[in-house]
Parts: structure tokens; sequence; C-alpha cells
């Protein structure tokens, strides 16, 4: 197996000043947000690699500094071995570029509301000058849809039948890797598990990377071989899916399975996690967890923890 996404200490800060004149006038310096801190992952071709985490982890933005919609402020991506962070070597950049695919969290939004359905999914195969002569049917019909679909407009559909649009959209361009970012998220329970399998299907039929960003941990058991965790922009944790679930490490890890909606026997929800997820403008100094960790000492407040590897899982924890 060899790797085709290689992430290498990938950082992006936000500028979050206040207006110039203000902070002249208060006497304010500029103010960063750190929205992804010193990440590294490697993810396989043919295999499906999850990022989890609560809202605000800093997810988002790696899919979309993987995909080139936002730069990386440090740090390096490769795709098969191209480094699409530097600005050396355009045409192998751009090759690099055009393995790559985003399927997006809302399907209403993401999809043209002005183009007919055959102009959508084609777009993408266009630009890349493939032949898209029927291309918009075939996909339609890969995807579950109908290929007389393709002269209909995206407000004829359903959220779940729009996200199979973005599906084939995503794949006109015979990518190699596809981000999908939170790509169920706004569907109903009920669709989801369907858009879910033919993400799988797909997946499998053609040998597809994926880079599957989600909050929710029952979809990510559903689809991932390999699971980063994400707190506060950090890597805190990762592991093979079977190995995170059966014996997860960081405490933070378990904090979120143990806030996983589960129904007990009587039907009831189990608690949410304790606590806030701290500012990113002003992290707390040692591991940025420390505040909410039960098992935080002096050590924890004052030195960041480096990533470990324990059998198959990397950690960062001092107490693991
Ligand atoms: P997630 O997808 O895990 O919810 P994001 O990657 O969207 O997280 O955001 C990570 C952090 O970066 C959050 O604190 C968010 O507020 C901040 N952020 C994201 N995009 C911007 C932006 N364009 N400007 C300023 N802050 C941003
Ligand atoms: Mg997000």
């Amino acid at each position: 197996m060899s790797v085709i996404v290689r992430a290498k200490a990938l950082r992006r800060l936000f500028d979050v000043s206040k207006p110039w004149l203000n902070r002249v006038v208060e006497r304010e310096p500029k103010a960063f947000l750190t929205a992804v801190a010193d990440v590294d992952f490697e993810i396989e071709e043919g295999s499906v690699y999850a990022l989890v985490g609560e809202s605000g982890s800093g997810k988002s933005t790696i899919g979309k500094m993987v995909v080139g919609l936002t730069s990386a402020t440090d740090g390096t991506i490769e795709i098969d071995g191209i480094a699409i962070t530097g600005n050396d070597q355009k045409a192998k950049i751009s090759e690099a570029r055009q393995k790559l695919q985003m399927i997006f969290q809302d399907p209403y939004a993401s999809l043209n509301p002005r183009w007919k359905v055959r102009d959508i999914i084609a777009e993408p195969a266009k630009l890349r000058g493939l032949e898209i002569k029927g291309l918009p049917e075939r996909l339609l019909q890969q995807v579950g849809l109908s290929p007389e679909d393709a002269d209909k407009y995206p407000h004829e559909f359903s959220g779940g039948q729009r996200q199979r649009i973005g599906i084939a959209r995503a794949l006109s361009s015979e990518p190699k890797v596809i981000v999908c970012d939170e790509p169920t998220s706004a569907l109903d329970v009920s669709v989801q598990s369907q858009v879910l399998n033919l993400m799988s299907d797909l997946q499998e039929q053609l040998g597809l990377t994926y880079l599957f960003i989600s909050h929710d941990l029952t979809v990510v058991e559903h689809m991932a071989d390999k699971i980063g965790v994400l707190y506060l922009g950090a890597l805190v944790e990762e592991a093979p899916k079977e190995t995170l679930f059966a014996s997860p490490l960081h405490p933070y890890t378990r904090m979120l399975f143990d806030a996983a909606p589960r129904l007990d026997g009587f039907g009831r929800e189990i608690d949410v996690p304790k606590g806030e997820i701290p500012d990113p403008i002003n992290p707390p100094p040692g591991c940025s967890f420390h505040p909410r960790c039960p098992l935080a000492t002096s050590l924890c407040k004052t030195v960041r923890p480096q990533m470990r590897l324990i059998g198959d899982t990397r950690v960062s924890c001092h107490h693991v």
C-alpha cells in the first residue's frame, strides 16, 4: 500500500484582529486564531481516513487545505509525493490537484441553483478536458438516480438526492482522493445510511481514497479504516478503527465515546462532554485539553505532550 496523502506539521492561523483603527486607538496587537496546529497524518491509497472532533476543532480547515481551497500557514501537504503547498513546479502541482475533489456538507448550498444537473455534473470533467458526452447520465445512474434527471434543476430534488448529485459531480473529474466534509450531517437520519452506503460502495468499486470528516462517531465507525481525533486544531490520537473503538487511549477520545448519543437499556441518552472548548485565540498552555481533563496534573498545565506510538495507536497525552 502506498501513501497518497501526506500532511506534515500542518498549521493554519486566521487573522481575527480588530480593524486597524480600533487597534491603534485601543493599543491592541493583532490577534490570530490557531485553527490547525501542527497536524501530521498519512492516508494510504484506497483507504478511508476519518477526522473526528467537535465543532470548531479544525476539521473543515484541514479538508480545505488538502483540496487547495485554503492555503496552509505552515507545513506541507503531499499528494502522490508532490508537495501541493509549495510554490515551485506549477505544472506538477496542478496535475496533483486534479486528483482531488470535495463533497460538501450542505447539498442545498453546494449546487448552483441556476444550472441544470447535467452542467453541474459535467463541470469538473470539463475543467480537466475530459470527454463529457453521456458522462452526466452515466454518473447519475452510478449514484442511483435516473439519466433523465440530467435535464432538471437542483430544487427539484430532495436533500439525499442532491447529495447524490454532489457525489456524481465529484466523480466526474475521475479523482483519486475525495475529501468528504460531513457529507450526511444535513440529511435526515433515514437517508443518511443510504448515502453512506453508496459512498462506501463507490469507494470500493473505484478504488477511491477518502478523507472523511465527521463529528459523528457512528458515521465514522461505518466508514473509516483509520481515525484521527482532533481537539482544538491538534491531533490527540490516531489509530485503526478497530483499535480506537476497542481501546481509546486519550482522555478526550474516551470523553467523546462517552458522549456519543447511545441509548442505554431504558432509552435514555448518556451525558454530553463536560466543559467548554477553550478559546482558540488564547489556547491554554501545556496540553490544550487539560482544563477539561480528569487526569490533568501540573505537568499537563505546562508541558505540551508529544505524539507517542503505543501499539498501533499514536497518542499525545502525558498519562497514557
Ligand atoms: P470544524 O470543521 O471542525 O467545525 P473549522 O475548521 O471550521 O472547524 O474551524 C476551526 C476554527 O477556525 C474555529 O475556531 C473557527 O471559528 C475558525 N475559523 C474557520 N474559518 C475561519 C475564517 N475564515 N476566519 C476566522 N476563523 C475561522
Ligand atoms: Mg466543519
